[in-house]
């Protein structure tokens, strides 16, 4: 009773206007929310059973009655994972007509997770977005210029469906070149812009040469950023960087920051959120079920990112949760300005260049507030260099036209550095390809394998 009491006060929070939303849903108390998202999870779990051949086959299989589950946990060692969507395929998963799809890269293959999704919970989510935009002080007189990728990537749609509901002027430019950006944008002289952390280091550039405009604020996704570089794009502007924390798989609305920029708030109300495994610390392998996916329900899926769930209350006054800042993958992609990387993509880029033997393995690090891509490869000659570097550029130009786009709007510096064979694996038996050495936090990085 109270729980249906709790999403009907939900339902009429998301249909009013931001300010009042945020009053309504900051009055549930957290026992009555706890419960809404059980009721949510058990229903999804039901439908999931009963519609998606692959949770259908899962549960029969592993001899899981869901009539009895309560909470994730004891779903035991039940999880989603990426490998799953793309082995699979999406049919195997829904349980209702799709309207909708959006693509996203992974760590050891070239072959897309697609991820599919209805207008309806798009609408859903979209009145989240809006209430969190305006929370951020944006209003529906104000003006802004996006700049996220369109192809196949959800981040343009998911802003579109809060701006929508806000009612701002919305200009989108896509992912072009940052300079070119910075001319046509300004005209319309917007309060806030939108893009890849990355690619928002590379405009902050140009705004610090050329002079910015008065912002309320730049908000980026898709990929983590170090605060040495949030520090320098909030200098350029004399405004707010806010990170928002998604992947495809959830719509792009995991999380986002708040004006304290202190971990990521929660979307706890279409999420549910677990760290199954735990360090000392709190921190491990973060993994959500979805409970608004109204055509391609998750369960406990395997997001790859490492982080903490922090539930003290943040200053700010908002009540959800929040996820602390992410911490690195526990796996071997790299999010970062050339892209997500495995390494897949650099077997790619060394595949029929001469001269090179034995191991390899890439660091992504920093070069002032740039991404930088350092290869390190064994040669037998370490004078073939400059030869095989022509043709690792050559290849990355042929094969991965993307990666080639963000290399020439600067998003990112790539270099080959040449070692005699036999000396990087040292006296590792097995040699980690990808290794992200970027400060994103305080907190150690600790990879688990
Ligand atoms: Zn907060």
């Amino acid at each position: 009773m109270l729980t249906s009491l709790v999403e009907l006060a939900e339902l009429l929070a998301l249909r009013t206007g931001p300010q009042r939303a945020l009053g309504l849903l900051g009055l549930f108390p957290a026992s009555a929310l706890e419960a809404m998202r059980r009721r949510r999870f058990r229903r999804t779990l039901r439908v999931a059973a009963e519609r998606s051949g692959f949770y259908r086959e899962e549960f029969r299989r592993r001899g899981i009655d869901v009539r009895r589950i309560d909470h994730p946990s004891q779903l035991g060692d039940f999880f989603t994972t990426g490998d799953d969507l793309r082995s699979y395929g999406p049919d195997a998963f829904l349980v209702a007509r799709a309207d909708t799809a959006f693509e996203t890269t992974g760590t050891t293959s070239p072959l897309p997770k697609r991820v599919f999704f209805s207008r309806r919970e798009i609408a859903d989510m979209g009145r989240l977005s809006a209430i969190w935009l305006h929370l951020l002080g944006l209003r529906p007189n104000d003006r802004v210029v996006s700049a996220f990728d369109c192809s196949f990537w959800v981040s343009p749609y998911v802003l579109r469906s809060g701006l929508d509901l806000l009612g701002c002027f919305h200009v989108e430019a896509g992912k072009i070149d940052a300079a070119e950006f910075y001319d046509r944008a300004k005209p319309y002289r917007p309060a806030a812009l939108f893009g890849e952390p990355s690619w928002v280091v590379r405009l902050s550039e140009i705004a610090r040469d050329r002079g910015a405009w008065p912002l309320k604020f730049l908000l980026a996704g898709g990929e983590n950023i170090s605060e040495a570089a949030r520090r320098a794009v909030e200098d350029a502007w004399g405004a707010p960087l806010y990170l928002n924390y998604g992947q495809t798989e959830s719509f792009g609305a995991l999380g986002a920051e708040c004006r304290l920029k202190n971990g990521y708030h929660r979307n706890d109300l279409y999420f549910f959120f677990e760290v199954p495994f735990p360090d000392a610390d709190g921190y491990g392998e973060v993994v959500y079920t979805t409970l608004s996916s109204r055509a391609m329900p998750l369960i406990r899926y395997r997001s790859s990112d490492r982080t903490r769930l922090v539930d003290s209350a943040c200053e700010c006054g908002v009540s959800m949760g929040r996820l602390a800042k992410i911490l690195g993958r526990s796996d071997e992609m790299v999010v970062c300005g050339m892209g997500n990387v495995g390494p897949w993509v650099f077997d790619e880029l060394l595949r029929g260049v001469t001269g090179i033997s034995g191991d390899w393995q890439v660091a992504i690090g920093h070069s002032g507030h740039r991404d930088a891509v350092v290869l390190h490869v064994e040669m037998e000659k370490s004078s073939g260099r400059d030869a095989a570097e022509a043709q690792i550029l050559a290849n990355l130009r042929g094969r991965f036209s993307d990666f080639w786009r963000n290399l020439e709007m600067r998003l990112f510096d790539f270099r080959v550095v040449a070692h005699p064979e036999g000396t990087l694996r040292g006296h590792n038996r097995k040699l980690r390809r990808v290794v992200d050495e970027r400060p994103f936090t305080n907190h150690p990085q600790v990879v688990n394998l």
